[in-house]
């Protein structure tokens, strides 16, 4: 794929305790590099699984990087409750996050009860406005999880939401967003159809190394093989963009429009 410039604008994001700053996290301020990536998930896991790489990559950049999970997954252990599996998966979180050179968000809500309301919308909004992201990377709209496409439905909308003036909550408007982007996800394949590819040829090791934290990444927990999905992933969409790896992306079919002044 050739060089994209992407015309899409949007303005932005804000009320949350950041659960924890990894160490070697920066400051909340403006990055050396200019950039913030907010990633959004539905489960612990599901941003660090399908975006991990760029997250990493672009750390190495010198980008600041900002996890939010809506929900820690807890309920994805047949041997543990929901209450054991949640401390544990908030400890993974943080430890992966941490890895990543992360900071990390938690929100309050529950495995499978993802709220698709205005209530959230207006929480994302509000992280959105703290966060202040340059870009902001989630689920794609079709999903066999009911959470994921939530997830989906609460990003966009409160994309919207924390640009405009009239919605009041914790923190002012932000209107930096220069990409809302879609992460490709076994879970989440149904249309989906990969459009912006970014090189993160040299982060596979730290990624594999951080993700590895999350113990149903292992193979004892589910039978997915998610090392090796999204290892053989990230290496299908570099070849195809001629790079040694590569992730691919998703975004609104509106924004899938480009300008020239002339033939280039
Ligand atoms: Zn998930």
């Amino acid at each position: 794929m050739s060089r994209l410039r992407l015309i899409v604008t949007f303005g932005l994001v804000a009320s949350v305790a950041f659960a924890a700053r990894s160490a070697d996290a920066q400051a909340p301020g403006q990055p050396a590099s200019g950039r913030t990536i907010l990633a959004i998930g539905a489960h612990a896991g599901d941003a660090e699984l399908t975006s991990g790489l760029l997250l990493a990559r672009q750390r190495m950049r010198g980008d600041r990087i900002v996890i939010l999970h809506l929900t820690l997954g807890e309920g994805g252990n047949p041997r543990l409750l929901p209450e054991a599996y949640g401390a544990q998966k908030r400890r993974e979180a943080l430890a992966v996050g941490a890895a990543l050179g992360a900071e990390v968000i938690i929100a309050p809500y529950r495995d499978g009860e993802l709220p698709n309301d205005d209530a959230a919308r207006r929480y994302v909004a509000d992280v959105i406005r703290r966060v202040k992201p340059t870009y902001v990377v989630t689920h794609w709209r079709e999903s066999l999880h009911k959470d994921h496409a939530t997830a989906h439905a609460l990003v966009r909308d409160a994309v919207l939401l924390a640009s405009l003036p009239g919605i009041v909550t914790e923190n002012p408007p932000h209107r930096g967003i220069r990409g809302v982007w879609y992460a490709e996800n076994w879970e989440d394949a149904d249309g989906f159809r990969p459009f912006v590819y970014v090189d993160v040829t040299g982060a596979l090791e730290r990624w594999r190394d951080a993700v590895r934290q999350y113990e149903f990444v292992g193979g004892s927990i589910s039978s997915f093989r998610y090392l090796d999905y999204y290892t053989a992933l990230a290496t299908v969409r570099g070849a195809e963009a001629r790079k040694t790896h590569a992730v691919a992306f998703d975004v609104e079919s509106y924004a899938k429009r480009r300008i020239v002044d002339s033939l280039p």
